[in-house]
């Protein structure tokens, strides 16, 4: 890794502005780098180390001497004693100022450069040089444009440059305009919910404490309900609820500290065409508050992403890492380490400490914080007033970063700890959350009743079903009532069987009581559990509808059965449907 010093010889002190700003533009461009003047550098310190990439501003003074702060380094450059190859391997470059009405005119800048050639330095941009007759300031700011790419090229270390496929580094779309402190907005500004499609802040007003722990000993399982009366939100069993979650707060903190930056600290988006860039940010925006409900912090970290952290590691080393990962060439490691291991953005910025990305850029590469969905278990015609979901809280951890825990699922729980353990009433809680909702479409309760209904439903995957049973029932009692019900046009019911799947009957079987009841009141026929730890060897559904193919055919083949699958197990849906088209197969003789 090559280290960037940028020196100085300068008797008024314009050398020394120069150096400066662009040892500070480096730094804003990613490239860490000293300043210094030359004697305070010291020419040992040249050879001292690695070689670095070097940068001199100087100027002459008196009839071509070196400025006082550099007589010493420059006299010890020039001594004839030094061996030919003795600074080999530093990539250098300068710029010379002077006053064309001086006779010994660029006199010391020049005789640097050449002396750093003859000893062995490569110059990797050409050294610059301007006239006090004709404007310093412009004869630098013409050298400068050119320059970045170059020292671009000269820090990094051999081989990064020539990495296959590394994307190109995403512009950066937005400006951020910061509002004076005390100019207001912040408390304004929600982002995600106000813009979220249907969004609606709902107040909790169950009185009851409707949290509830479904079962601690595993990954836990909350069962929560919402009031949506008053909200005009009309469900039918099948949709969802989408919830826009919030970042974990001790996260966002630790990153406005990596990052320092102010959490309070309110900006508006440069507006090209009137319209907002980034529509999930809604400016004015704190920055406390866009790393919060705005933008994903905890997904796997995409390859534009990498390119633009890489930007702007000052450390070569770390750069070229980062570009690495987001390189074609580094494809295996990419799904090993990013899509495997999950790093959330703060674990990739401890990893790599001299990374400072920018503010707007960061903002405009990180993903929106997305809503998550949940299935409703409910149905309106047992629920009209309220929505019910169940979710298990996720957690789990990777080889490659230790723990990670859900966005939303850990937002959630949080909000309904202190209810679920008891130790504060639902009532008083007085939660409000945004969330709408999404149709089902075609996962939805058949129009009749006496369409026959196979639910496949392991883990929270069971949900929905509990939503179509409770949908059901209503419509059976309505029919025997004589009722008319919308989407029951029968009393005459086809048989409804559904396979259920947990760990075990102790830990995790999720709405028991419910199921169990409609097994009791004739609302379900058959209710098939599979336990796949209770015993030693592993029972999941797709062995329970194995065992029962022959009436599993009949239901599809002969009367016309509708077949609902829901959940999230890994390879779970594979499973189940090549289980029953191999009795499809088997019973058919297909
Ligand atoms: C239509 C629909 C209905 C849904 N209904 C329900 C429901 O009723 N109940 C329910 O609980 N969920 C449901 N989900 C899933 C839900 O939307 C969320 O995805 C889930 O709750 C996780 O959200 P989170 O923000 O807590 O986790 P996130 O922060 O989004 O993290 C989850 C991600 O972490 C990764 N991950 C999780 N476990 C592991 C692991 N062991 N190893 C490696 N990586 C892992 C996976 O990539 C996973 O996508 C539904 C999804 C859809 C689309």
């Amino acid at each position: 890794a090559k280290q960037l010093v940028v020196l100085y010889a300068s008797q008024t002190g314009t050398a020394q502005e120069i150096a400066k700003n662009i040892q500070a533009e480096a730094e804003q461009r990613g490239i860490q780098g000293r300043v210094a003047s030359m004697n305070e550098f010291g020419f040992d310190s040249l050879t001292a180390a690695h070689p670095p990439v070097l940068i001199y501003v100087a100027s002459s003074t008196g009839d071509g001497d070196a400025p006082d702060n550099s007589a010493k380094f420059y006299a010890t450059l020039r001594r004839k004693s030094q061996p030919g190859g003795l600074l080999a391997g530093i990539a250098f470059t300068g710029f010379g100022l002077g006053d064309s009405n001086y006779t010994r005119y660029q006199y010391v800048p020049r005789a640097i450069k050449q002396r750093l050639l003859d000893l062995g330095a490569a110059q990797f941009y050409p050294v610059g040089e301007a006239d006090e007759v004709d404007g310093i300031e412009e004869g630098v700011d013409k050298w400068l444009e050119g320059l970045w790419p170059a020292l671009r090229k000269a820090v990094q270390p051999e081989g990064a440059a020539e990495m296959a496929g590394v994307p190109p580094l995403p512009r950066c779309r937005v400006r951020l305009v910061w509002r004076e402190s005390g100019d207001g907005g912040a408390a304004a500004a929600r982002p995600s919910e106000a813009g979220a499609p249907g969004g609606a802040e709902l107040a909790y007003r169950d009185p009851d404490g409707q949290y509830s722990l479904e079962q601690p000993f595993w990954a836990p399982v909350l069962h929560l309900e919402l009031d949506i009366a008053g909200s005009g939100m009309r469900y039918a069993p099948g949709d969802s609820v989408g919830v826009l979650p919030r970042n974990d707060p001790a996260l966002v903190e630790a990153l406005l500290r990596r990052l320092e930056l102010d959490g309070e600290a309110v900006f508006d988006q440069q507006t090209g065409g009137g319209e907002h860039l980034l529509p999930h940010l809604r400016a004015p925006c704190s920055v406390r508050a866009a790393l919060t409900g705005g933008v994903d912090l905890t997904g796997p970290p995409r390859k534009s992403l990498l390119r633009l952290l890489a930007e702007h590691c000052g450390e070569a080393g770390e750069r070229a890492a980062l570009l690495r990962l987001c390189s074609r060439d580094g494809r295996d490691d990419y799904g090993r380490q990013m899509v495997a291991g999950r790093p959330s953005l703060l674990q990739l910025l401890r990893q790599f400490p001299s990374c400072r990305p920018p503010l707007d850029a960061l903002l405009d590469a990180l993903p929106p914080l997305a809503p998550r969905m949940y299935s409703l278990s409910c149905s309106p015609l047992e629920c009209p007033d309220k929505v019910q979901v169940a979710f298990t809280v996720v957690r789990y951890s990777t080889e490659q970063y230790g723990q990670h825990q859900g966005v939303a699922t850990t937002w959630l729980h949080g909000l309904c700890e202190a209810i679920a353990a008891g130790a504060q009433p639902a009532a008083a809680a007085a939660l409000r959350l945004p969330i709408f909702l999404r149709r089902g479409g075609a996962f939805g309760p058949p129009d009749s009743l006496e369409t026959p209904l196979i639910m496949i439903g392991p883990g929270t995957g069971v949900t929905p079903f509990r939503g179509f049973l409770q949908h059901r029932r209503a419509q059976v009692a309505a029919a025997a009532a004589g009722g008319c019900v919308a989407g029951g046009t029968s009393s005459t019911k086809g048989p409804a069987w559904l396979y259920f799947g947990c760990r075990r009957e102790d830990q995790d079987y999720l709405y028991r009581e419910d199921l169990e009841g409609f097994q009791a009141d004739g609302t379900l026929d058959r209710l098939h559990v599979a336990f796949s730890r209770a015993q030693a060897h592993k029972v999941y559904v797709q062995h329970l509808m194995q065992q029962h193919a022959a009436e599993l055919h009949d239901m599809i083949a002969r009367q016309g059965a509708r077949v609902y699958l829901c959940g999230d197990g890994a390879g779970m849906a594979r499973d189940v449907h090549a289980c029953l088209a191999s009795i499809l197969q088997q019973q058919g003789g297909l």
